[in-house]
C-alpha cells in the first residue's frame, strides 16, 4: 500500500540559552491511508514537537531536517501560503484542550463557516450548510442552533467533538490528534475514539494519534511506535506490540497501565527515573539509565532501530524475544 504520509530522518533543534536542543533525532515513521498510527511515550519524548515540525508550526529559530513527503509534497520544504494551504486544508489538527484551539468569543459558526470560506472559497450560505452537517457528523444535538452558541456553553467532550468538527471541516486527508482525550473523563473518552474510529472508516481518513496513554491506543491504533527522548525505539503492529512488547520501554509503559483483572489495591508499576532532558541525553542507549536489563554494551553503543520478526526494535539485549 502507498504511504499517504512518509517521514524520513527527521531531526528537530530548538533554540535554547544554552545552545541548541535536539528534541527529535532521526525519526522514520509512515502513515498509510484510513489507518490509525500511534504515537506513544512519556512527556518530553519528541512525539509533539515531531507532527508539529510537518504542520510549521515549531518556535521560530527552530531548526528541522529530513523529508516528510505527503501527497507528493516534501512538507518541510513548504513555506508561507503552500504550507497554510496544506496544513488548513489537506491535514487537520486537533489538541489536547479544545479551549486552546476554540475562540472563547466566536460562535461555534464564525469559528467552522470562517475556516471553509477561507480555504474552500465558499459562500456564506454554503459553508453555513456544511458547518451543520460537520456537527452532526460529530454528534453534537441540535448542530442548527448549536452555530449560535460559544465554546463555554459546552461540556469537554462536546468541545472537543467540535474541534474535531473544525479540523474535518476542509475535508482532509490527514488527522493529527494529539491527546485529544487526555483531559476527559473515561467515558467521554471512549466516546471520542469510537468517533475518531467512525469518521476514519466512513471518510477513508488517515489518523496520527498521540498520546502518553497506551490504553487509548489498545481500541483504535493499527500501528504504533513508541517514542523516548527523540527517537522511535519500538514500533509495529498494534496487536503484536501490545500482546507481545519487545523493548523494555514498551513494556514498562504497559505495565504502568492498571489492569483491568487487578484487584483494587494493587499497586501501579511505575517505571523508575524520568527522561533525560534533550540536553543531557545520555551515551548509548537513551534507557540505559532506567532499564533493568542494561548490560555494558547499552551504556556506550546506541542500539540502532532494526527490523526484527514483523516489527522493528532498537535494543542490544532484546529481554523478551522468546515472549516471556
Ligand atoms: Fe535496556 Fe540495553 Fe535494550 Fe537499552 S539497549 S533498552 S538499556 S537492554
Amino acid at each position: 500500500m502507498t504511504a499517504l504520509l512518509e517521514v524520513e530522518g527527521l531531526r528537530v533543534r530548538l533554540p535554547t540559552p544554552r545552545g541548541f536542543a535536539t528534541v527529535v533525532d532521526g525519526i522514520d515513521y509512515h502513515v498509510e491511508p484510513a489507518q490509525v498510527f500511534g504515537v506513544a511515550g512519556e512527556s518530553g519524548s519528541g512525539k509533539t514537537m515531531s507532527m508539529l515540525a510537518l504542520l510549521g508550526l515549531l518556535p521560530p529559530g527552530a531548526v528541522v531536517e529530513g523529508r516528510a513527503a505527503f501527497g507528493g509534497k516534501d512538507l518541510l520544504r513548504l513555506r508561507g501560503r503552500e504550507l497554510r494551504a496544506v496544513s488548513g486544508r489537506d491535514i487537520g489538527m486537533v489538541f489536547q484542550d479544545p479551549m486552546t484551539s476554540l475562540h472563547p468569543m466566536l460562535t461555534i459558526g464564525q469559528q467552522l463557516t470562517e475556516h471553509m470560506r477561507r480555504h474552500l472559497g465558499l459562500g456564506r450560505r454554503a459553508a453555513g450548510d456544511r458547518a451543520v452537517e460537520l456537527l452532526d457528523q460529530v454528534r453534537i444535538p441540535g448542530p442548527r442552533s448549536a452555530l449560535h452558541a460559544y465554546p463555554h456553553q459546552f461540556s469537554g467532550g462536546m468541545r472537543q467533538r467540535i474541534a474535531i468538527a473544525i479540523a474535518l471541516a476542509c475535508g482532509p486527508r490527514l488527522l493529527i490528534a494529539d491527546e485529544p482525550t487526555t483531559a476527559l473523563d473515561v467515558t467521554v473518552q471512549a466516546g471520542i475514539l469510537r468517533l475518531l474510529d467512525r469518521l476514519r472508516r466512513e471518510h477513508d481518513l488517515s489518523v496520527v494519534l498521540i498520546t502518553h496513554d497506551l490504553a487509548v491506543m489498545s481500541s483504535i491504533a493499527d500501528r504504533i511506535s513508541i517514542f523516548y527522548a527523540g527517537r522511535v525505539v519500538e514500533s509495529g503492529r498494534r496487536d503484536e506490540l501490545l500482546r507481545r512488547p519487545r523493548h523494555p520501554y514498551t513494556r514498562a509503559l504497559l505495565d504502568a497501565l492498571p489492569h483491568p483483572e487487578a484487584a483494587r489495591d494493587t499497586p501501579l508499576v511505575a517505571i523508575k527515573g524520568a527522561p533525560p532532558s534533550p540536553q543531557q541525553i545520555p551515551p548509548g542507549c537513551r534507557y540505559h539509565p532506567r532499564c533493568p536489563y542494561a548490560i555494558e554494551v547499552c551504556t556506550m553503543d546506541d542500539p540502532p532501530l532494526v527490523p526484527t520478526d514483523g516489527r522493528r526494535l532498537a535494543c542490544h539485549v532484546d529481554p523478551f524475544a522468546d515472549g516471556e
